[in-house]
């Protein structure tokens, strides 16, 4: 059932077909809860997503439907995969986009870890 105003969860959507096996990915790790892999856009030098196993369109959905393991074991893997790619000690940032307004454009939730260098600005200053 999905979270009130939010669209159906779609099989079709590139993090489920890279699930699936699909389509291939540059993977960093998996377990039972997360798969993680380099985005194919980098916005820094290093810029990997993290997604979970299950059908979840957004942080919304998943925040609301996810069972407590499930959203334990994700988030355990969130900092795991940040800490085995290094970036522990210099900081990183985790991210998700939410939606039209938050820009989200692959509708199967997703973090961002992004780091590699210091990242500056969360949001870029909007045009005066
Ligand atoms: P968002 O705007 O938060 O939905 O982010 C979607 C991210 O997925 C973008 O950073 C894209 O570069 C990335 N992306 C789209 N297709 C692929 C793909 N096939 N493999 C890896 N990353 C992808």
């Amino acid at each position: 059932m999905p979270v009130s105003g939010l669209p159906p969860y779609d099989d079709g959507n590139v993090f489920a077909r890279i699930l699936r096996g699909e389509i291939p990915s540059r993977k960093v790790h998996e377990d039972e809860y997360a798969l993680a892999f380099h985005d194919i856009a980098p916005q820094a030098p290093v810029h990997v997503l993290v997604i979970p196993k299950g059908r979840y369109v957004s942080l919304a959905d998943f925040s609301a439907q996810a069972g407590a393991e499930e959203v334990a074991g994700f988030w355990r893997a969130v900092g795991l995969v940040a800490r085995q790619l290094g970036l522990e000690q210099q900081g990183y940032r985790a991210m998700t986009n939410m939606g039209h307004d938050g820009g989200q454009e692959v509708p199967h939730f997703h973090v961002h870890i992004l780091g590699g260098k210091r990242l500056g600005a969360m949001l870029v200053a909007p045009a005066a």
